[in-house]
């Protein structure tokens, strides 16, 4: 039996094919390319039963992976992430069956890993020397660690907002590593010169075919750990919006296998801030592109994306499942990641917090229901972002005693 059924590449805009033997970005026509596996001979070779004695990890899902020899496979671990209830959270906005998809768990402190696992992987397998990418911090971090741990050199530039751990995490793996003066476009340009230039292999956002696939376990893993049903609604904190078409791909690939309902896809929900809220502004007035945001900003680091190269593919995502896009103010994920750290023991990121902040809001206006069983999406650990949490904790003199100062404050008061 084959370890992969992948088949070839396309272009969702064109049609155009491509082979998955040679190096490819981008379509002749500028549209991101996406994967085709042959699922007719997958469905049978392959009972969704026989994936029960694997692995804990996203390998476990290698026929539906691009990587064809199992050798070029670059792996720390990264997949199978706990869906975990959150029974107190849930009651506090009245969604009793929430469940959380917590990312904050995987290698590297985010779900970039996944999408740098299969990337890493599948450019090791092309016999890629050197890879270059712009980022907002977390995806260079893990492109970074994971080529290092393929032997593969990395070119990484970041804004110089970018939470300082990600550029910890690319230095510490010997990274080149550069800072901008701008956001993730200006970056992007740069390495867009480099690239050209130096003839390195451009893994930016989606100029990289393989990404998605790695993000796109999410889906399969949340369909097996409910017992290959879906959920009502999945809300996701978007960015570039790879994971949300990463999940979409991944739910019609478990449809066309039959290991899921083909009648039933949950509503996909695209969470973004108010600070930069492109793919919202795009969903309302129901356009199949979304515009530059200017002058964005977020503490959301994750999702501060003006513009996305799979904007259309993520509004076509929205459409198909009759989902939404949603954004939240600043003040109101912050004081969601608090609600969640306090009533769940979850230090869930602010992207994380995001979209459960989406989750309350959707349900006060009715658009989530009551019986809906709702899966939010924790891209990463709360503890990569420790600015978020603003502290004013009292300290102590070695004579003191616990509450003493409390206390003096009450006095003072
Ligand atoms: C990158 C990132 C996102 C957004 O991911 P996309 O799939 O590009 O939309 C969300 N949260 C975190 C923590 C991220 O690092
Ligand atoms: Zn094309």
């Amino acid at each position: 039996m084959k370890y992969s059924y992948v088949s070839h590449l396309y272009c969702p805009k064109c049609s155009e094919t491509y082979s998955t033997d040679a190096e490819h970005h981008l379509c002749r026509c500028g549209s991101p390319l996406l994967v085709q596996y042959d699922l007719d001979s997958l469905k049978h070779h392959l009972k969704k039963e026989q994936l029960q004695a694997r692995n804990p990890d996203l390998w476990r899902y290698h026929e539906l992976l691009p990587v064809q020899d199992e050798q070029y496979k670059v792996t720390l671990g990264e997949g199978m992430s706990p869906l975990l209830p959150m029974p107190e959270l849930g009651e506090d906005m009245n969604i009793p069956k929430l469940h959380m998809k917590d990312e904050g768990t995987i290698p590297t402190g985010s779900f970039k890993a996944r999408g740098a696992a299969v990337g890493v992987s599948k450019a090791k397998e092309l016999g890629v020397g050197e890879l270059a990418m712009p980022t907002n911090g977390n995806a260079g971090a893990a492109w970074s660690l994971y080529a290092a741990r393929a032997s593969i050199g990395s070119t990484i530039v970041m804004p110089i907002d970018a939470p300082k751990i990600t550029r910890n995490e690319c230095a510490v793996s010997g990274a080149n590593l550069y800072l901008v003066n701008g956001l993730i476009s200006d970056a992007g340009k740069i390495v867009a010169r480099a690239v050209e230039r130096d003839n390195l292999y451009d893994v930016s956002t989606l100029k990289e075919p393989y990404r998605i696939e790695g993000k796109k376990t999410m889906g399969i893993e949340i369909a097996e750990q409910l017992g290959w049903e879906v959920p009502d609604v999945i809300l996701y904190p978007t960015g570039g919006g790879v994971g949300l078409i990463g999940i979409h791909k991944a739910l019609k690939e478990l449809q066309a296998l039959g290991w899921i309902d083909e009648n039933r896809m949950p509503r996909l929900v695209a969470v973004q801030s108010e600070g930069c809220a492109p793919i919202v502004e795009a969903w309302r007035k129901g356009d199949r592109e979304a515009p530059f945001w200017e002058n964005s900003s977020t503490v959301a680091f994750g999702i501060n994306v003006p513009k996305a190269l799979g904007d259309f593919l993520v509004l076509d995502a929205l459409y198909d499942t009759d989902g939404c896009a949603i954004a939240v103010s600043e003040d109101a994920l912050l004081e969601e990641q608090k609600t969640a750290a306090s009533l769940e023991g979850t230090f869930v990121c602010p992207e994380g917090a995001a979209a459960f902040s989406a989750a309350r809001t959707l349900r006060n206006k009715g658009w989530i229901q009551e019986s809906d069983r709702v899966v939010v999406l924790n891209t990463g650990a709360g503890i990569k972002y420790p600015d978020t949490v603003q502290i004013d904790v009292p300290t102590l003199q070695p004579h003191e005693n616990l509450y003493d100062t409390k206390e003096n404050e009450h006095a003072t008061n």
